[in-house]
C-alpha cells in the first residue's frame, strides 16, 4: 500500500489551491486524485469571465483561473492522477483508487474532500418515462455547449427557482 501524508480528492479549483497551500507550509507527500482527464473541475466549462478578480486582481474566464492553478501544480510538482476516481474511504484514511492502473490502496494522514457539488439529473431525481427527454441541467446543457460544440436545441426554456431579497 502506498503511502502519502495528504490525499486530495477532486482536483478542481478547490483541491489544487489546496495542494498549493499545503505545499507551501512544507507538507509535500501530497497526492491530488481527479477522475476526468484533466484538473480544472467545473472551471473547464466555464467559458464565460469574471473569474479571479478577488484572488488575481483581474477578470479571468474559468478555464485561465483553473489554468493559474494547474501551473502552480505544475511548477511545484506535485502529483497528481486523472481519469482516476476515489471510490472509498475507510475509517483508518485508506483511499480506494480506481484507475487504468487497476485498484490502488493509498494509507493517508488525511484525507481532503474537494469533490464539488453536483447536479441531480432527472435520473436521479426520479422522474419516470420519456416525456422529460430534452430536459438537461444547467451543468450538462453547459458542458454540451461549450466542451463539445453541440447545442441542446433552438427552443429553450429555463426554469430555476425564484430565489428571495
Ligand atoms: C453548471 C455550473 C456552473 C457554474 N458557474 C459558476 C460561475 O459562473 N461562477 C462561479 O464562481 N461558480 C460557478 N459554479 C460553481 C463552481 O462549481 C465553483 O465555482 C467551483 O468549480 C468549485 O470548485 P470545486 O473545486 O469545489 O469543485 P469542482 O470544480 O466541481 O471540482 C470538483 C472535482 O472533483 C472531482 N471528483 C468528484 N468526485 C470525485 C471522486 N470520487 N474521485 C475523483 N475525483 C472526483 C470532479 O471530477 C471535479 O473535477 C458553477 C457550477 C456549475 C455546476
Amino acid at each position: 500500500m502506498k503511502k502519502v501524508d495528504v490525499l486530495i480528492v477532486g482536483g478542481g479549483p478547490a483541491g489544487l489551491a489546496a495542494a498549493v497551500e499545503l505545499y507551501r507550509k512544507n507538507i509535500k507527500n501530497i497526492l491530488i486524485v481527479e477522475r476526468e482527464n484533466h484538473l480544472g473541475g467545473i472551471l473547464k466549462q466555464c467559458i464565460h469571465d469574471g473569474f479571479g478578480l478577488t484572488r488575481f486582481g483581474e477578470t479571468l474566464s474559468g478555464p485561465e483561473y483553473a489554468k493559474r492553478f494547474i501551473d502552480q501544480v505544475e511548477e511545484l510538482q506535485i502529483p497528481y492522477l486523472t481519469d482516476a476516481a476515489v471510490t472509498g474511504i475507510s475509517g483508518d484514511k485508506v483511499v480506494t483508487v480506481v484507475s487504468r492502473n487497476g485498484l490502488e490502496k493509498y494509507q493517508a494522514k488525511a484525507v481532503i474532500l474537494t469533490m464539488g457539488c453536483r447536479e441531480r439529473t432527472r435520473g436521479a431525481l426520479g422522474i419516470p418515462g420519456e416525456r422529460p427527454a430534452g430536459v438537461f441541467t444547467a451543468g450538462v446543457a453547459q458542458s454540451y455547449i461549450n466542451l463539445h460544440n453541440t447545442m441542446v436545441g433552438k427552443e429553450v426554456v429555463i426554469l430555476a427557482p425564484a430565489t428571495s431579497g
